[in-house]
């Protein structure tokens, strides 16, 4: 039987991902049709982004699953209108764009590469970096990139704690978990990366009690989500010198509002949510064969657990 296949995202996408899910389905051997603009009780499976608009679920009778184009799903993770299965996406191409992203930033931080600009201006203060084995970094979120961005930061030598909500055991990574372990991770951390998802039990991970357990100085990096960070909390420990500096890619209000004080803070590096981008070609590849289970009865990949929310 013929499956159909909505895409629900920015429509500037669909010229970029229909002929890639064509291609996708066609080789994994799917019967479809693939749209922008179906009957709602005739779709078999929603492409989902939530610049795509669709809200009510309620109409998709025969809808078997949604699957999201992003990895952070807590724009839809409690919709109650839906009730299949939401697959999210966990991209090779968006996983490397982030590693690379935030092995950029810990490195700019590492190496002092702002004080050292000012040699330019005559400073000569010939301070060595340390060694990033002397460093420690802490990775909030051990997921597909919070795991993929510890393990680039260890291959470079850092010290590198992760922290996650269930146990794990990477090699060549402390992992912690918990509250205690979150306080143990912190107490230690030069520089903390925040790989977290959105979600009830997320909000505010740093916080005024949490920012006050770092080391004098720290620097923090969020391109996970902006609600992880109490951002007045923030703003006070940057005043204080608490924390040294914060790289922050994503925001409570996207994009920033110009009179947001993170915009003019001297120790505040503002990126407009560009740490990494789902990439077309991988991710299409996702989508389809998380087509070709649904079809072949297989399980998905990547179910989204509704009730931790991500
Ligand atoms: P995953 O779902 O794979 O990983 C999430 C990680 O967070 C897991 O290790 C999970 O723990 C941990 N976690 C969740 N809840 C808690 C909690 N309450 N306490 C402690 N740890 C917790 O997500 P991804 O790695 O794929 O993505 C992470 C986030 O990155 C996305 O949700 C999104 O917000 C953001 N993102 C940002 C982008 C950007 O450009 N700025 C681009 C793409 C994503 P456990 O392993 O135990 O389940």
């Amino acid at each position: 039987m013929t499956v159909n296949v909505l895409f629900s995202a920015s429509p500037a996408l669909w010229p970029v991902y229909e002929p890639l899910l064509t291609n996708g389905l066609t080789e994994a051997g799917v019967d479809f049709r693939l749209g922008t603009d179906f009957e709602p009780d005739q779709v078999d499976y929603v492409v989902y982004a939530p610049n795509g608009g669709l809200q009510d679920f309620t109409p998709y009778t025969r809808l078997k699953a949604v699957l999201s184009l992003w990895a952070g799903v807590e724009k839809i993770a409690d919709n109650d209108s839906l009730t299949v299965p939401l697959a999210r996406m966990v991209d090779h191409g968006l996983t490397q764009g982030m590693t690379e992203w935030v092995v950029g930033h810990v490195l700019r931080y590492h190496l002092g590469m702002d004080q050292h600009i000012t040699v330019q201006n005559g400073n000569w203060t010939p301070d060595a970096p340390p060694l990033a084995t002397e460093r420690q970094v802490c990775v909030l979120g051990l997921g597909a990139l919070g795991k993929a961005t510890a393990h680039a930061l260890a291959a470079l030598n850092f010290n590198v704690t992760g922290w996650s909500r269930s146990a794990k055991d990477i090699a060549g990574i402390a992992c912690l978990h918990g509250e205690d372990g979150l306080r143990a991770a912190l107490a230690e951390a030069e520089i903390v990366v925040l790989l977290l998802p959105d979600t009830p039990a997320t909000v505010n991970t740093l916080n005024s009690e949490t920012l006050a357990l770092l080391p004098k100085g720290a620097c923090i990096i969020n391109p996970g989500r902006g609600p992880l960070i109490d951002d007045d909390a923030l703003l006070t420990a940057l005043n204080s010198g608490q924390v040294g500096h914060a790289t922050l890619d994503v925001f409570r209000v996207e994009p920033l509002p110009a009179e947001h004080a993170y915009w003019a803070h001297p120790n505040v590096t503002v990126t407009p949510h560009i740490a990494s981008e789902t990439r077309p070609v991988t991710a299409a590849q996702v989508i389809c064969e998380n087509i070709r289970r649904g079809e072949a009865g297989e399980p998905f990949l990547h179910l989204v657990n509704r009730d931790l929310g991500y």
